[in-house]
């Protein structure tokens, strides 16, 4: 199969390798979408992801969906030719933390596109058969690789435990930003403000998420929160490194919670997209082939206004 394979920061290069086999419990997905994420810019140009150096040249990509191909051992659906999406945090289901339900923290997980597992940049990935949820006939590709920033957002806005009250604000107006504004929205939350930029803003608000993954948005998150507010950080901050000033959270009592990707969304966010309740077609996208996957990630470094994510199809 074709693969666009990341031999070192910035060198991409589209090559021919072995297409994967499941094994058991596995499918075997024929890839029709990927849509870049901000977070796989870091691989791509850093050459490691938070210090972790890829051992062989790495398949990007986590945001996809396709069609089911084949089935491992052991699998009994859903049938081949089914389009799906993945639900690309691939949990062990035996370790402390799963057996808690924090599948999302589990201490095996396995991320596709994160070293040293390879991601959906190619024709074909095998992933878990948990992981993947079909699409009914209403829901594109493109929608189903976008239910992953959609999972991210409704994971956010689960812990953030929302009232229909509350007054919330959301920084950063990306596809994270729109995401878990919608799934917010759909919880029946309606006083909402977005900040991108943030100059000047003085608001109070009950809960306050960071989406930008600026590093010093996480102050300005605690700035803008009231008394016993809560901040909920989604973004990844870059440098990971944060610092702020703590007489903010500790005078106002701040409840600061840290959202990792998603936990167990899939289903709900392919619900939202189909019923109409969360429009994530209209979040502007550029489309690009394999074969300009480095044009991709560059334009999604560049973070032009008319472009919340590349999308490529394989
Ligand atoms: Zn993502
Ligand atoms: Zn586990």
């Amino acid at each position: 199969m074709k693969a666009a394979r990341l031999h070192a920061a910035r060198d991409v290069r589209v090559e021919e390798v072995p297409t994967p086999r499941p094994g058991p419990g596995e499918v075997l997905v024929r890839v029709r979408v990927v849509s870049i994420c901000p977070s796989d810019l870091r691989l791509y140009q850093d050459g490691h992801a938070s210090g972790v150096v890829p051992d062989h040249p790495m398949i990007q990509g986590h945001e996809f969906s396709g069609d089911i191909a084949a089935l491992g051992e052991g699998v009994e659906g859903p049938p081949i030719g089914t389009r799906v999406a993945v639900e690309p945090s691939w949990h062990c289901g035996n370790c402390d933390m799963c057996r808690r339900g924090y599948h999302n923290l589990c201490r095996n997980i396995v991320f596709p596109s994160f070293p040293q597992r390879d991601g959906a940049l190619a024709e074909y990935i095998t992933c878990p058969a948990h992981s993947v949820c079909p699409l009914p006939d209403s829901v594109s590709y493109v929608e189903g690789a976008l239910t992953e920033p959609l999972g991210v957002g409704i994971h956010a806005v689960r812990l953030a435990q929302l009232s229909a009250q509350d007054h919330v604000a959301f920084l950063g107006a990306g596809a994270i930003g729109m995401c878990t504004l919608q799934a917010a929205k759909a919880r029946g939350v309606r006083r909402m403000a977005v900040v991108e930029p943030l100059e000047g803003r003085r608001l109070e608000f009950d809960v306050v998420f960071e989406c930008s993954g600026s590093n010093e948005a996480v102050e300005q998150a605690m700035q803008l929160a009231r008394p016993a507010g809560r901040v909920i950080v989604v973004g990844i901050p870059h440098p990971d490194r944060v610092s702020f000033d703590s007489t903010i959270p500790r005078r106002r009592e701040l409840t600061v919670i840290f959202s990792r990707r998603s936990r167990d969304t899939l289903s709900e966010a392919v619900e939202l997209i189909a019923s109409g309740r969360v429009d994530v077609k209209s979040l502007p996208t550029r489309h690009f082939t394999l074969e300009q996957v480095a044009a991709a990630m560059e334009a999604t470094a560049a973070r032009p206004a008319d472009m919340l994510r590349a999308v490529v199809t394989p």
